[in-house]
């Protein structure tokens, strides 16, 4: 006990101060108004899936809609995300915070929103905004790590997640996955005689037509400074020297003006399918063997690893042989 009155009032003011926190933060808890709740619930998470589901979730007992859909462009990509199906009747809005727009968001039903329907969502997304522009910063932020700053397609980061994924899901699939390790040739000498920037120029001229040479579901990476990686899944053997061979060729007619005049190049390849059962790294370092290869046999010029046998390397059309 406080042995004088100055001690005893400090100390009853402590404790009602604390009595105070202990009543506000009891308040806190059986607090139920909807906009408090989906404010708490949504600073859970920087997922935006998860996000639009709290969204979606809370509004429903309130407004009853049919389906909730969220579009929008990150680093390039684009973002669908769809949550339940059907409604010709809607509202959408353009969630925009602090002069940036953070995307596109329309919910769907079968009859008539009432004006104070709207105003309900329109509160709603005025709180789901400030976790919503997080989330895509944080999106933003991950989608940059896995991006080539020169060419704007998937690094090498981006590149083992995937290889690493092909080969187990092929593992749990048995489907046949091949890799494609493409090479510029002597591209040192192009930036020697054309400078940096020309070769920086073919770089992106390269990346792009590798993705005009193959299909979307092929997954095209810069994995070094003038290295490229293809993942084909689903596709065998014959198939991948097929698209090696037109990748060859289709980087062959890149042609960048500059002051010193025409710049032009030519790749090596080297292709492995993945062998059953096959580890990412072997997988690899067959590819990347039948690749040595083909720069040794002359380059131009594509060279393919037989699954498993890393010490057997066909050759395939084009280039010199030495
Ligand atoms: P090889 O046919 O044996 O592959 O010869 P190379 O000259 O292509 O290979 P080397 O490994 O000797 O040189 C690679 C060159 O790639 C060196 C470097 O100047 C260039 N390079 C690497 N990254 C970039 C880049 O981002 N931009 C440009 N312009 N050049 C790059
Ligand atoms: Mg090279
Ligand atoms: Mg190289």
């Amino acid at each position: 006990m406080p042995s004088n009155p100055t001690q005893l009032t400090s100390q009853l003011k402590r404790e009602q101060a604390l009595a105070d926190l202990e009543r506000i933060s009891a308040q806190w808890q059986a607090d139920s108004d909807v906009f408090t709740q989906v404010s708490r619930k949504m600073a859970t998470t920087l997922d935006l899936r998860t996000l639009l589901a709290i969204f979606a979730e809370e509004m429903l007992p309130h407004v009853a809609f049919d389906r909730v859909v969220y579009n929008h462009t990150v680093e390039g990509m684009p973002i669908h995300i769809s949550i339940g199906k059907g409604g010709n009747h809607r509202c959408e809005y353009r969630l925009n915070l602090e002069g940036a727009c953070y995307g596109d968001l329309r919910i769907f039903r079968r009859h008539r929103f009432a004006e104070q329907e709207l105003r309900f969502i329109e509160q709603l997304l005025s709180i789901a905004i400030h976790p919503i522009r997080n989330a895509i910063r944080f999106e933003t932020v991950q989608r940059a790590a896995l991006t080539d700053v020169v060419t704007g397609i998937p690094n090498k980061r981006a590149f083992e997640d995937a290889l690493e994924r092909e080969a187990s899901l092929g593992n749990r699939h048995g489907d046949s996955c091949a890799l494609i390790l493409c090479d510029l040739d002597h591209f040192k000498s192009i930036n020697d005689t054309f400078g940096h920037k020309a070769g920086d120029d073919i770089l992106r001229a390269v990346a792009l037509s590798l993705q005009d040479a193959t299909r979307t579901s092929d997954l095209v990476y810069r994995i070094g400074g003038e290295e490229f990686a293809i993942i084909l899944p689903r596709v065998n053997s014959k198939e991948a020297i097929v698209v090696a061979d037109r990748i060859r060729k289709t980087i062959e007619t890149i042609s960048i003006e500059t002051a010193s005049g025409k710049a032009k190049v030519t790749s090596s390849a080297g292709v492995a399918i993945r062998a059953t059962g096959e580890p990412a790294d072997p997988w690899f370092c067959r590819a990347d063997k039948a690749l040595y290869n083909a720069k040794n046999e002359g380059r131009n010029c594509t060279r393919q690893a037989l699954p498993g046998l890393d010490s057997d390397v066909t050759p395939i059309r084009g280039g010199r042989r030495s």
